[in-house]
């Protein structure tokens, strides 16, 4: 098993997992997979919105009038669904089931190009360069699969575009072979050389930008979202559709007299308590929340979707399960901000995180060991002796 791992570059079941489907990806790493896939499809769909079009210059010179109408006609088509989605991978806030759309209509124009071509061809016996156009047109399925070699995609996606690109084109193929079996054959086994190629690939791609994701995104010490990695979901989260319309609240929590940790205790210890609170933190949150190490002993957690009482419940929840004990058996406590974009009335992240904070450093003013939430209103550790020192 372990061979097999190596040979796809990964060290273990989850990160193998990872490359058979997306199901398990962070949303940090969709987001920029959908990013990568659709700016490798915009230089593409620019390109061949312009050339296909233009290329029927050349039907009208070597096909037959009627042949080379229908198949400016088919160009035209094309070179405007091309362009269409050359606007959208470059104006649209793109998701994964967007950018896996657009790659598959992509891909599906010259595929149908081929299907449709093949018969309208065969009905005329052509000579010379129409006979040599014809023959680039049948390349065009070999094309298609190799250009999937471009994009990142794990293996459920890749045999779902195959099975459809390799379908119609073994039909077109067996057409233009002229339904001779053993040329589909060879042509078939060609296009399973590639397809293997590419989904080598493809898988590879995947498995690169994980890992590079994980090296730049996540802290060393705590494991959790390093502030720039932060910083790009909120940009995302606040872009996205609906969001304006929806609750997000952020919690922004600060460490209570954690200097004095660190002076008694040393670094090493200062250390373990940012440790066992981050995973205290990162254990009491959804999937679809984040967690951020936003500076030394300070933390952001995002709430997608949750009004202020809900995030006060998550609150409650964190100062139930403590953030970590120390080896005196004194819990540590941290002063919260809650702030909420409907409540607090902010357009962008930055003002609420600003906002969140301001409510922090109140926390701080008037006690510590507690979370002011919009309405003033606060939630409090259950232990507060360490606030008091
Ligand atoms: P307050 O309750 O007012 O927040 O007091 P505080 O002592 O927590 O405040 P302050 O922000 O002054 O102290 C933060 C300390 O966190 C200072 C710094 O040495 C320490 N620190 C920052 N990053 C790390 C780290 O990665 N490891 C350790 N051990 N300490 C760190
Ligand atoms: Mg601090
Ligand atoms: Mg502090």
């Amino acid at each position: 098993m372990q061979s097999i791992y190596q040979l796809f570059g990964v060290n273990s079941k989850e990160q193998f997992a990872d490359l058979i489907s997306a199901k398990e990806h962070q949303e940090i790493i969709r987001q920029h997979r959908a990013e990568l896939i659709a700016s490798r499809i915009f230089p593409f769909a620019l390109l061949f919105g312009v050339l296909v079009p233009l290329w029927g210059v050349l039907d009208l010179l070597f096909f037959p009038t009627d042949i080379a109408l229908t198949f400016i006609a088919m160009r035209i088509v094309s070179g405007a669904v091309f362009l269409t989605l050359a606007y959208v991978t470059k104006k649209v806030r793109i998701g994964m089931k967007r950018a896996l759309t657009c790659l598959m209509v992509m891909l599906m124009v010259p595929t149908l190009f081929f299907q449709f071509s093949t018969p309208l061809i065969e009905s005329a016996e052509l000579t010379g360069m129409a006979a040599t156009l014809m023959h680039l047109y049948g390349l065009l399925p070999y094309v298609v699969i190799a250009s999937l070699a471009l994009f990142p995609l794990t293996l459920k996606e890749f045999s779902g575009f195959s099975i459809v690109l390799v379908a119609l084109a073994s039909l077109g193929l067996y057409r233009s072979e002229g339904g001779d079996i053993n040329m589909l054959l060879v042509q078939l086994w060609l296009l399973l050389v590639i397809l293997g190629v590419s989904m080598f690939s493809s898988l590879q791609q995947v498995r690169y930008l994980i890992s590079q994701m994980v090296k730049a995104s996540y802290d060393g010490l705590t494991k959790l979202l390093t502030r720039r990695a932060g910083m790009d979901i909120m940009e995302s989260l606040f872009r996205a559709t609906g969001l304006q319309q929806s609750n997000f609240s952020v919690l922004f929590i600060d460490l209570d007299k954690f200097k004095a940790i660190n002076d008694s205790l040393g670094h090493d210890a200062g250390d373990e308590v940012l440790r066992q609170a981050s995973k205290t933190l990162s254990e009491s949150i959804r999937r679809g929340d984040a967690a951020i190490r936003w500076g030394g002993e300070e933390f952001l957690i995002l709430l997608p979707h949750t009004d202020a009482e809900a995030a006060k419940i998550v609150v409650s929840r964190i100062m139930a399960r403590g953030l970590a004990t120390l080896p005196d058996g004194s819990p540590v406590t941290a002063s919260i901000g809650l702030a909420e974009q409907h409540e607090d009335k902010t357009l962008n992240w930055k003002d609420l995180v600003d906002i969140a904070d301001k409510r922090l450093y109140k926390a701080k003013q008037t006690g510590r060991a507690k979370c002011i939430a919009p309405d003033g209103s606060e939630v409090f550790f259950p232990v507060k002796e360490h606030a008091e020192a």
